[in-house]
């Protein structure tokens, strides 16, 4: 089975569809590690189009967030004005779609998905020592997961030793390999779609060949400029459209 992994989409529609457009054809089923909406311009479309698409999917902060199941005061004051936004502009159909997402860690047969963690959904993974827990209690050898929006990951060896990576793209290239060992395990990150932070604004996301047990990392040039200007049309804050050209 081949899977097109997306995470932290974040209601940016052309990222989206450009992802689609480029992976088109080189998958069986899409997963997703959760934030659908929050920060960007089109949410209401973004999660009509997950639904159709019949993603496997965890849910994010963001989500949890827009739902009002999450304590806004520990959102920085921007994102926290997107989600008062992202309200504003759903239907119920959308609620109803965003509600039934359900917690991760959710348990596939080929790999584990979660937001931020094994332990906490919501805890972010930055380093080898944050993910050493999650590594050694993972219950599959591969784990997906996102929330950081940067793409790479973490694997634990055969002697326990932790190594973190991120892919390297060469000149003009679009994806970059990772063959899975076995006898490791991994906590993969796909990178984040719809608002990159690894200092690299194309739309990021990865494709794992289950046979081959290769995972490629890729990204996906999208009109940056088309999802900034509806974010300015309707006012979202300055900081979050400018980010999105810069990739952090
Ligand atoms: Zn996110």
């Amino acid at each position: 089975m081949r899977y097109l992994i997306l995470s932290d989409i974040h209601a940016n529609w052309e990222a989206l569809e450009s992802v689609l457009k480029a992976a088109e054809g080189r998958y069986d089923r899409i997963v997703c590690c959760g934030d659908i909406v929050g920060y960007g311009p089109d949410p209401a479309r973004v999660t009509e189009r997950m639904n159709t698409l019949h993603v496997q999917i965890v849910r994010g902060n963001h989500d949890k967030a827009v739902l009002g199941q999450t304590d806004l005061s520990f959102f920085n004051p921007l994102a926290r004005q997107a989600v008062y936004w992202t309200r504003e502009v759903l239907a119920p159909v959308h609620w109803e779609f965003l509600r039934e997402i359900p917690p991760g860690p959710a348990t596939l047969l080929d790999f584990i998905l979660v937001h931020g963690s094994l332990m906490d959904e919501d805890e972010y993974l930055f380093n080898g020592k944050e993910a050493a827990s999650s590594l050694q209690m993972a219950w599959a050898p591969l784990v997906f997961m996102g929330h950081t929006h940067i793409q790479g990951g973490f694997a634990l060896n055969a002697d326990k030793t932790v190594t973190d990576f991120r892919p390297v793209f060469l000149e003009g290239k679009l994806e970059s390999e990772l063959k899975l060992e076995p006898g490791m395990k991994y906590l993969i990150n796909s990178g984040s779609v719809g608002q990159p932070r690894d200092r690299d604004s194309r739309a990021a996301y990865a494709i794992l060949d289950g046979e081959e047990k290769i995972i490629r990392f890729c990204r996906a040039e999208y009109p940056i400029e088309l999802t900034q200007a509806k974010m300015q049309a309707v006012q979202l804050p300055e900081y979050l459209i400018q980010r999105l050209s810069l990739g952090k």
